[in-house]
């Protein structure tokens, strides 16, 4: 039966559940408080011509936005021109040493040897590879692709084979460690969880499905920025007849008994719909708009949700290329656990802070101005915490950051070249999207904050409110969030039957 349904944000999640569902036929709006579609996938582009894709700038798991393409009965080609990175992205160790990452197992193979003196360690890699495809290979359509209504979905005979034989639950650090010998092997495999926004020393092993979405399947960039990505879902969506409302802030969703029964915009106009789909960040929306505790699924007493790191952005335009970076840059700080700490233990502005830099113009010309670079910088900080106020902190943290591109980057001239640059902390993160505590990747990956732990994608108290996003099931990142619109859809659709 076709239906009315709300969207509540125009991000990665929601604009895929949208298209589905206004592809089978329901009549399917999208209200979304900023003035754009793409929520943390934004761009920014300058009067200079520096253009940014101001959130995520890797594209991984490709199967992910192939199979909605499919589903949505399109051909992603049409729409964008992937290219694969080869190499995937330079790593900059505090010790000088400078390696190239690749899903080229000749080349990486080399690399070990030529740079880290690591024959030993060559034969480990090979091994390491082979445990993380199997791995990746069991884990997406077992654990991360589907809906979870009961705990016999998640705790199964098939499923705990799978968590003591693929060993999913310890620590991914203390998993690559059994692996390798050098520290800077095991930095390499396991940063990838800092893409989740959890330490490698906390997050399970499992998660070493991200590092074989990187070293395995590799690095992808749509011509033109990553934002080809939002533009082309909602030009679906338009084409399917999801009808759009930009700067229109849901600001309650108002029940009635065992179902929210309409949405208040911009805290005057009411519409009622028949299905509410909640794409703005899960514990932001139940606090908020729903008026409810956020809780872990199944997990009774468990405490407070926890939540992912941060990010301290700086867009920065130059007028001089810096062209021995690479398009993806990786400067690891001198103390890898340290670093780790300050931002999941102490919860302070790191001393020595890891930093990634992306330089898109690398691989697409017209993302810069001629002879400049259009410089993408993140560093992963706390989320909002009391120890560290932004209004106070920031210029010295800039410093720090500017100082640390000119030491381990030899970006020496850098000050002098800035022409255009604008920067963005945890409280910015907060105020333009609504992520709570200014977490730049949503509630954090925990076991007990994943799979069938992770606060579900339907409501547990009002049977026509459903959820899609980051801090929802599978997870956060491009790849996870689109299957967790497709997820959302599946759900209202088996739900309506
Ligand atoms: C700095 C950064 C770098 C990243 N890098 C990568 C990367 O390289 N690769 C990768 O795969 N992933 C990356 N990610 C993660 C990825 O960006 C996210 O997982 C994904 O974009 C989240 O999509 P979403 O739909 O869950 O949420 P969002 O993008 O947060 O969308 C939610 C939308 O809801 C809107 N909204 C909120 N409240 C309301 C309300 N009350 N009424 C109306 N609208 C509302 C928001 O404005 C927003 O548009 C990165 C994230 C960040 C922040």
């Amino acid at each position: 039966m076709k239906k009315k349904i709300a969207i509540v944000g125009a991000g990665l999640a929601g604009l895929s559940a949208a298209s589905l569902l206004a592809k089978n036929g329901h009549d399917v709006t999208v209200f979304e408080k900023n003035a754009a579609p793409g929520g943390r996938m934004n761009r920014l582009v300058t009067e200079e011509g520096f253009k940014f894709d101001t959130g995520p700038t890797l594209l991984l798991m490709l199967s992910s936005l192939r199979k909605l393409f499919k589903k949505l009965d399109k051909n992603i080609e049409d729409y964008m021109e992937l290219k694969l990175l080869e190499p995937s992205y330079r790593v900059f160790y505090a010790d000088g040493t400078e390696f190239n990452s690749s899903t080229n197992i000749a080349m990486m193979t080399n690399e070990i040897r030529e740079k880290l003196n690591g024959d030993a360690d060559i034969e480990s890699y090979l091994k390491f590879f082979s445990y993380l495809s199997r791995l990746y290979r069991l884990t997406i359509p077992n654990f991360v692709d589907r809906n979870y209504r009961r705990l016999s979905d998640f705790i199964n005979p098939k499923s705990l084979y799978y968590l003591a034989t693929l060993k999913m639950l310890g620590s991914l650090y203390g998993r690559v460690s059994n692996y390798f010998r050098d520290e800077r092997l095991k930095m390499l495999f396991s940063f990838q969880t800092m893409y989740l926004g959890i330490s490698p020393f906390e997050a399970p092993s499992v998660y070493g499905v991200v590092t074989y979405m990187e070293s395995g399947e590799g690095i992808y960039f749509p011509v033109g920025g990553m934002y080809k990505i939002v533009e082309s879902i909602q030009e679906i969506a338009v084409e399917y007849g999801v009808k759009f409302r930009y700067n229109s802030e849901v600001t309650k969703i108002e029940k009635d008994g065992d179902h929210a029964s309409s949405l208040v915009i911009n805290h005057s106009e009411r519409e009622t719909f028949d299905v509410y789909l909640v794409n703005a960040d899960l514990p932001y929306a139940y606090e908020t708009l729903l008026d409810e505790t956020p809780k872990k699924n199944a997990v009774p007493n468990s405490g407070e949700l926890k939540s992912s790191s941060s990010a301290y952005m700086m867009y920065l335009g130059t007028d001089k290329q810096y062209k021995h970076l690479l398009h993806h840059n990786v400067v690891f700080s001198g103390d890898y656990k340290l670093n780790l700490d300050d931002i999941f233990k102490r919860q302070i502005l790191p001393e020595d802070p890891a930093f990634y830099v992306c330089i898109p113009n690398r691989s697409d010309a017209s993302l810069a101005p001629e002879g400049g670079d259009s410089i993408y910088v993140l560093v992963p900080v706390p989320h909002k915490t009391p120890n560290i106020d932004w209004n106070r902190d920031e210029l010295a943290f800039r410093e720090r950051i500017l100082n640390r591109m000119s030491d381990r980057l030899g970006m020496t001239d850098i000050r002098d070249h800035i022409v255009y640059e604008k920067t963005f902390t945890p409280d910015a993160w907060a105020n333009e999207y609504n992520l709570w505590k200014g977490s730049a990747f949503g509630l954090s990956h925990s076991f007990f904050q994943s799979a069938y732990f992770r606060p579900q994608n339907k409501s547990k108290t009002l049977n026509n409110v459903y959820f899609a996003g980051a801090s929802t099931v599978p997870g956060n990142g491009i790849p996870m969030v689109i299957i967790s619109g497709s997820l959302a859809a599946e759900r209202i659709e088996e739900d309506l039957r």
